[in-house]
Parts: structure tokens; C-alpha cells; sequence
């Protein structure tokens, strides 16, 4: 790895002016779990570091009472995720993703809003976010903005950010009554792999009739960047979801995806792989619907 110097600042403004003051050579770290394997391995060297640890909370996840949003501070670490007994049994989906990411002592360490910024398609934490409708907001020289996730990557590694941007905070809009959701990493091994395919599901329930009222199906790996199979959720939102339905949404959702060959799979399996998964993740929507129903 080669020298650089580590900037400390302790504003959002004072981070945004360091990199603009250091241009090119100029690189934000969060947990590191990315970047400095990067810097090992020669693919990046930034004369400057520059530390968000002081710019960004570090809080818990929280929910607004009057609003019903929950907000991720992007300094927030996987690990406080897993933990949040908030997240756990109301975002399932995205407990299921964060839970399974890396190991412990990478999770401890590791932030969320790495993760997206880091834009690999194989990244545990996008997918379970964009099915919750996700949106991220951002500060650089020029302000603020927001938009929503499913908008900000660009392809592989790659994302919306100008240069000194700064994602700030992932913001979840309150979800529909009777949801459930889940989310599914399929790799050939179980631990520190990276997925051969991340598909989470979400379902919301009518209160009356028990048709779909809405529907999102997530796929990572799966294309250049995370998507949202809309043909699949087209076809089931109105219908009352039993096994055929989900059967038939993943073949949808099978044939809308781009998977091709790779190292870590075949592309005819992968496609497999998207219908069977979508109809378990779907299963395991009803379940847990039915499961919180129960507790209600
Ligand atoms: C052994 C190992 C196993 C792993 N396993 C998994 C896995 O199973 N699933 C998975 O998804 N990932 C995995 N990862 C990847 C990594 O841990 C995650 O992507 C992690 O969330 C990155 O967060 P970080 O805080 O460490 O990011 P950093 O390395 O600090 O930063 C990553 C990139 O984002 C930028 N950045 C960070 N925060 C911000 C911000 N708020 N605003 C603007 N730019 C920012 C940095 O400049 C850098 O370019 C693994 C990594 C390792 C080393």
C-alpha cells in the first residue's frame, strides 16, 4: 500500500472542502472493509484519506413517531443493524441481508452506507433497501439532494455521486399494513462469499381481501446494476398469492433478469435460481405475515 495522509475533519462542510482541496488524489473512508483492500491491492492509491467517523452520527436506526420513516445514518455499521431489535422484526428483509454479511468483525465495522456507495452488484445491503423503497440523501459543494435508491447506482461499482459527495442517510418510508419480506443470499458457500444471486421479495396485503395490494421483487447480481422486476410485480399485485401465482412470478422475474456467466455461476442456473427463490422468498413473505398477524 503506499503512503497517505489521514484527514480528520469534524463537519460535513470541513469533509466536502478537504476533498475538494485534494482533488483526484482525494478518498473518503467510512469502515474500510472496502477501501483499504482496494489500496492493498494496488487498484486505488489516494494521497489523501479522509475520515467520515466525526462527520456522519453513528445512531441507531430510528423511526420518526409522526412520520412512520426510519433513518439509516450511512455511518451506521451492519452489526447495529443486526442488532436493532426494531429492524429485526419490522424490516425483516433487511436483517436477513445484513445478518449475512461477511463475518462479525467485518459487520462491527463495516457501515451501510459503504456498502452502497461501494456499488458492487453482489452488495447485501441494496437489495433488501430498494424493496422497501429506499431513498438516500446526499451533501456535497453543490448542497443537498435526494433521490431514491433504486436511482443511484449506475453500474457495476459504479454511482450517481459527484466527486466530494457524501451520502448521508438512508430513509425508509413507513410500510403498508400486513407486509412481509425477505431476502435470500444463494452462493455455494456459506460464509465471507460473495452471492451468486441476492433476491429479496415484498408483499402487502389487503386488509379485506387478502390480494396483493403491492409487490416488489429485488434482484442483485443479476444485471449490471440492482433492479426491480416490474413485470413480476405487475403480475402480482391484485391477485390473491398462493404457490402457482409465486411460481409464475418467478419465471417472470427469471426471464426480465440478465444473468450470464460468471465465475461464481452459469447464466441458465442463475435464471433457474431467480424463479425458485423468488417463489421461497414469496412463501416466506406469507409466513411472516401470517406469523405478525398472529402476535397482533
Ligand atoms: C472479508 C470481507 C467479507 C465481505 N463480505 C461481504 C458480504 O458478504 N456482503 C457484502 O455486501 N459485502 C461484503 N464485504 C464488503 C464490505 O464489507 C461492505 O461493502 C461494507 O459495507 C463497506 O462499508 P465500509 O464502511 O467498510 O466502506 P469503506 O471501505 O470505508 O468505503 C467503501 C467506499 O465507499 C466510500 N464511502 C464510504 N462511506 C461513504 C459515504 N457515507 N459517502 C460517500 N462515500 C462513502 C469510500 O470512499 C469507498 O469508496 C466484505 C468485505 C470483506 C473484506
Amino acid at each position: 500500500m503506499n503512503k497517505f495522509e489521514y484527514l480528520v475533519p469534524q463537519t460535513l462542510d470541513e469533509a466536502v472542502s478537504m476533498y475538494d482541496a485534494h482533488g483526484d488524489q482525494a478518498a473518503y473512508i467510512a469502515g474500510g472493509t472496502d477501501i483499504v483492500v482496494k489500496m492493498k491491492e494496488y487498484k486505488i492509491s489516494p494521497g489523501y484519506i479522509i475520515s467520515l467517523k466525526h462527520v456522519l452520527p453513528r445512531s441507531e436506526p430510528q423511526r420518526d413517531r409522526e412520520t412512520g420513516e426510519l433513518t439509516l445514518a450511512a455511518s451506521v455499521t451492519h452489526r447495529m443493524i443486526e442488532n436493532s431489535a426494531l429492524i429485526k422484526n419490522e424490516y425483516p428483509i433487511l436483517h436477513d441481508a445484513i445478518g449475512n454479511i461477511g463475518s462479525v468483525q467485518i459487520r462491527n465495522v463495516a457501515t451501510i452506507g459503504g456498502n452502497l456507495v461501494n456499488a458492487v452488484p453482489s452488495a447485501d445491503g441494496v437489495i433488501p433497501l430498494i424493496a422497501l423503497d429506499a431513498g438516500v440523501n446526499i451533501y456535497g459543494a453543490k448542497g443537498k439532494r435526494s433521490l431514491a435508491l433504486v436511482h443511484f447506482f449506475t453500474g457495476p461499482g459504479q454511482n450517481v455521486l459527484e466527486k466530494g459527495e457524501i451520502l448521508v442517510d438512508i430513509v425508509i418510508p413507513p410500510q403498508l399494513p400486513h407486509t412481509g419480506s425477505a431476502y435470500h443470499k444463494f452462493g455455494r458457500r456459506k460464509a465471507m462469499e460473495l452471492p451468486m444471486l441476492g433476491v429479496g421479495v415484498l408483499l402487502s396485503l389487503e386488509e379485506r381481501t387478502r390480494r396483493c395490494a403491492r409487490a416488489r421483487v429485488c434482484l442483485g447480481v443479476a444485471a449490471p446494476t440492482p433492479f426491480r422486476a416490474l413485470g413480476a410485480e405487475r403480475f402480482l399485485v391484485g391477485k390473491k398469492i398462493d404457490d402457482a401465482v409465486l411460481q409464475e412470478a418467478g419465471t417472470i422475474a427469471a426471464e426480465e433478469s440478465q444473468v450470464r456467466d460468471s465465475i461464481r455461476g452459469v447464466a441458465w442456473y442463475r435464471r433457474e435460481m431467480v424463479a425458485v427463490l423468488v417463489r421461497r422468498m414469496g412463501q416466506k413473505c406469507l409466513e411472516r405475515i401470517k406469523t405478525t398477524s398472529e402476535k397482533a
